[in-house]
């Protein structure tokens, strides 16, 4: 492993395709996956993601906004780009890079139709979401006459997927809520089709879903989370392998004597010596506040180090007293076993939040093992 020289995220592209394929034999053979990269594929690199998973051989990709999509195009991505939540605003620059967006409510629906068909197109590809239970974004199953009324009367558009999304996928204790909402979206969709006279693709399994519904892969799946390393369950995160590794150095060590202080606040204080390093990442790099305050691990050389005091902008401090290091030594924050689950659990959050807070400052390095 090459010596590191400041704070870096390490993606290695060897445990993406050990991911990925651990992913594809959950499915069957002719199952699409629809590859998730939105948030900078989930604070990870989202071009360099998308280019992986199209050699890999995923069939699509999607985006939370538009925005993310012209980045993909302008790096070259040819796969079709699915648009979770996309803006009105968004839509002649949707059409132009060709994104596809997800038409939620009628709104929506009206607001692109008059695009498209104001640039001339003639069945652009469209993904219409059903809320099923999750009450975010979708329309409700009474919408159906609506749609296919409206897609009776355009050919500007045309329904390429149809899907939904589950609220408690990750959850046994919901697997009824589960189970209804899919059993909702069956009903629905199949309503869908049979008013538009064609099946769409049907699609509505997050990571957590692929998991733990097998039986409802429909078409296509949805993987965001599960490609990073991630499932939502300890035993099923021991066949899998994180990509992404936190890394820092050490700064400067300090001799603290008892009673002073450490940091601003004056937050950690100590009735006797001890020796702390301070690692140059912070808020801006996506440590949150949360972190501070001594609950919360990172590795030096093996070891484990609280960090203490409150979370800077630009730094943090973490208690070395009987860790044999020096200036310059290398910091693991999270990755590989210790991983960003867990260290995201220390401060009551998931590895979703923390991997998609490292910060563009930091820089990514790829690797393969
Ligand atoms: C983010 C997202 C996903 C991916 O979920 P993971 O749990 O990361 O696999 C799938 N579908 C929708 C609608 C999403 O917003």
């Amino acid at each position: 492993m090459n010596k590191i020289s400041e704070t870096i995220l390490e993606i290695n592209l060897d445990a993406l395709a050990h991911n990925f394929s651990f992913l594809k034999n959950k499915l069957k053979a002719n199952t699409l996956f629809l590859g998730v990269v939105k948030a900078f594929a989930y604070g990870s690199d989202m071009v360099t993601m998308a280019k992986e998973l199209e050699l890999l051989g995923a069939d699509y990709l999607a985006v939370a906004y538009a925005k993310e999509g012209v980045l993909l195009r302008d790096a070259g991505i040819r796969l079709p780009i699915l648009v979770l939540h996309p803006q009105p605003i968004n839509f002649q620059e949707i059409i132009d890079r060709c994104l596809e967006p997800n038409i939620y409510s009628r709104k929506i629906f009206e607001e692109f139709e008059a695009v498209a068909s104001q640039k001339n197109q003639k069945h652009y590809p469209i993904h219409v979401k059903f809320n099923t239970g999750l009450n975010r974004l979708g329309f409700t199953v009474k919408d159906v006459d609506w749609i296919a009324s409206q897609l009776n009367q355009t050919t500007a558009v045309k329904i390429k997927t149809v899907f939904s999304h589950l609220a408690a996928s990750e959850d046994l204790n919901e697997k009824a809520y589960s189970l209804g909402q899919i059993e909702t979206f069956k009903k629905v969709s199949k309503n869908l089709s049979d008013n538009i006279g064609y099946q769409p693709i049907r699609h509505t399994l997050n990571t957590s879903g692929i998991l733990n519904y097998p039986e409802a892969q429909f078409e296509m799946v949805r993987s965001g989370i599960g490609l990073h390393g991630y499932s939502n369950d300890s035993k099923i995160d021991l066949e899998l392998k994180p990509i992404a590794s936190l890394k820092t150095i050490i700064s400067q060590l300090h001799k603290v004597e008892a009673n002073e202080s450490v940091g601003y606040n004056r937050a950690f204080t100590s009735n006797e010596r001890r020796i702390t390093a301070t690692l140059p990442l912070g808020h801006a790099d996506g440590i949150g506040r949360q972190y501070g305050g001594g609950n919360t691990y990172v590795f030096v050389n093996g070891a484990k180090a609280p960090i203490i005091g409150n979370v800077c902008m630009d730094m943090i401090m973490i208690d070395v007293t009987g860790i044999t290091c020096k200036e310059g030594d290398e910091v693991l924050i999270f990755g590989g076993k210790a991983s960003a689950e867990k260290f995201a659990n220390t401060a009551n959050s998931i590895s979703y939040e923390i991997l998609t807070a490292v910060s563009q400052r930091v820089k990514r390095i790829f690797v393969k093992t």
